[in-house]
């Protein structure tokens, strides 16, 4: 199964994505870790990817497709993969259109993770992550055990600078404009899916995996 996991940044996307990939066996896909990994390499792919998230600026379509279709080309993915932080607007969904086409594939599931601002706000101000290890941490819905350290490494966890309300909202706006025409073109194909994202993360998982469940 193929499928693309969309939904407003600290919907509880992240949770969700890695529920799915554990329980159906299929490889998480997030440009978000393909550019960790280049940056890390140091590959001269990784050093352009780090002039633009140092800035704040978005990596440019063409090195995020690019990147996405090698990634897309390894082994792992011949049995599905699940598709997070990609695509982020129309003109990458035509142009994973044109990569599924490429290998005679099509995406099968498209899910929308919908979840009120309120809650949004209330989920990203409490939000802490961990500097070292990526790892992240809710104040009330998902503590660490011991209070302001990660769990995994034992690092102090900090509160992004900009994880505030006025930045969040400008956020969630931006990804709305962005992604409204994006689910049009997948309704329009009848596979996109709008799940409820305001309950408890199992019940969350169970109205995904029912709808994957029951095509299988
Ligand atoms: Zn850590």
């Amino acid at each position: 199964m193929r499928i693309i996991l969309l939904g407003t940044p600290g919907g509880g996307k992240g949770t969700q994505a890695k529920l799915i990939c554990e329980h159906f066996d299929i490889p998480h896909i997030s440009t978000g870790d393909i550019f960790r990994g280049k940056i890390k390499e140091g590959t001269p792919e990784g050093k352009e990817i780090s002039e633009y998230t140092g800035k704040g600026q978005l990596v440019p379509d063409r090195l995020t497709i690019a990147l996405v279709e090698e990634r897309l080309k390894k082994d792992d993915c011949k049995k599905g993969f699940l598709l997070d932080g990609f695509p982020r607007d129309e003109k990458q969904a035509q142009a994973l259109d044109v990569i599924m086409n490429n290998k005679h594939e099509q995406i099968n599931f498209v899910f929308l993770i919908d979840v009120p601002k309120e809650i949004i706000i209330d989920r990203i101000l409490g939000r802490r992550v961990c500097p070292k290890c990526g790892e992240s941490y809710h104040v009330k819905y998902n503590p660490p055990k011991e209070s302001g350290s990660c769990d995994v490494c034992g690092t102090s966890l900090i509160h992004r600078a900009d994880d505030q309300e006025d930045i969040i909202l400008d956020r969630l706006a931006i990804y709305n404009r962005s992604t409204e025409p994006i689910l049009k073109f997948y309704e329009e194909k009848g596979i996109l899916h709008k799940i409820k994202g305001d309950g408890r993360i199992p019940e969350i998982f169970a109205q995904i995996s029912g709808v994957l469940s029951k095509t299988q």
